[in-house]
């Protein structure tokens, strides 16, 4: 008796069983811990405010930009403890207004509860003013493929419909991101994605859809639609037309769109109707996609309530 259980549990048709299981397992999006909010569980207290002393930072720094540096950590809350990523603004009295960019960026990401977009888990107000988010751990989208070639269509097919996911929610909720582009998408795993840096968002008003910018700013010029750069009208279609350029970023394993043009050169190249080349190996029904996402009339434009589901639909289909 005792030596059939063995043998059965180590035949490898059961190893390959729990091996496939093991993997499909560590794949899933929600079996990870940033699946759901970290406020979901009633009886952790939400607040947008973190208290120092729960807040331990670590060494090593996770990124950092013209603000501070993006630090790694640990959130203790009442019953759990969560691996966070904190944004720490340096100390800088002469700027007042990164303080006030972060404040803002913080109040968008209060408001989106999303599984594809990083939560924001609360400010903190200590020795330096500090943005406490959801960890993660394996970083911007194009470094990622740029360092993991071997990364398959499918899989890179499976990360950004989960972008496509998490901007339609973003859509849903008339929220502009205006900076969506592959470094901005970050990894929690090999199989799930998160749209991040929500620096030039905006709520926009559910009557006129589109954000108008005063002026023109340091601005991702290579990513942003006609009607940006024309008319500094910003909405969910530019936003697509963004997302159009991510999904050429992620297809040819992170290289730079319109590799070694001005923004002049490509604003040409887009009004005589020139669209960037299939990356290498793209599926036709992919860069069909992206061209869509490129349509240079807005009211033409798909919004991301389409192009979710022709994403989902390609998943699917190569899934099998
Ligand atoms: P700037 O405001 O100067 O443009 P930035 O907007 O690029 O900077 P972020 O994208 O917010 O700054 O963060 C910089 C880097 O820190 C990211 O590229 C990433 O590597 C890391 N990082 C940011 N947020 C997280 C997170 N939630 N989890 C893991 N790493 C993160």
């Amino acid at each position: 008796m005792h030596m059939a259980t063995v043998e059965r549990k180590s035949s490898p048709e059961h190893e390959e069983t729990s091996n496939r299981m093991f993997r499909s397992k560590e794949a899933m999006p929600m079996d990870t811990e940033v699946y759901e909010s970290p406020y979901a569980d009633p009886d952790e207290l939400r607040s947008s405010t973190v208290d120092r002393n729960q807040l331990f930072l670590e060494d090593g720094e996770l990124g950092s930009g013209n603000f501070g540096t993006v630090m790694k950590g640990i959130y203790k809350m009442r019953k759990t403890e969560k691996p966070v990523a904190v944004k720490i603004l340096k100390n800088d009295d002469n700027n007042p207004s990164v303080r006030e960019e972060m404040l803002r960026e913080a109040n968008v990401m209060q408001q989106l509860d999303n599984p594809y977009i990083v939560r924001m888990i609360g400010i903190c107000e200590a020795e330096n003013l500090m943005l406490v988010m959801e960890l993660a751990e394996l970083g911007p989208l194009n470094k990622f493929l740029q360092k993991n070639k071997n990364t398959s269509v499918k899989n890179i097919t499976e990360l950004v419909h989960q972008v496509s996911m998490g901007m339609k929610y973003l859509e849903e909720h008339n929220f502009v991101h205006r900076d969506l582009a592959a470094r901005n998408v970050l990894l929690v795993t090999q199989h799930y994605a998160k749209i991040s840096d929500f620096g030039l968002s905006k709520a926009v008003a559910e009557e006129q859809n589109y954000y108008k910018a005063k002026g023109h700013g340091k601005w991702p010029v290579k990513w942003y639609a006609p009607e940006c750069i024309n008319y500094f009208k910003f909405s969910s279609k530019s936003d697509v037309w963004s997302f159009g350029v991510l999904m050429w970023e992620a297809f040819s394993f992170g290289q730079k769109p319109y590799k070694g043009m001005k923004g002049n050169d490509v604003m040409q190249m887009l009004e005589s109707g020139k669209r960037m080349e299939p990356p290498v190996n793209c599926p036709t029904e992919m860069y069909d996609l992206m061209t869509t996402c490129w349509t240079y009339k807005v009211e033409e434009r798909p919004g991301f309530a389409v192009v979710e589901p022709r994403l989902r639909e390609y998943y699917y289909d190569i899934a099998q």
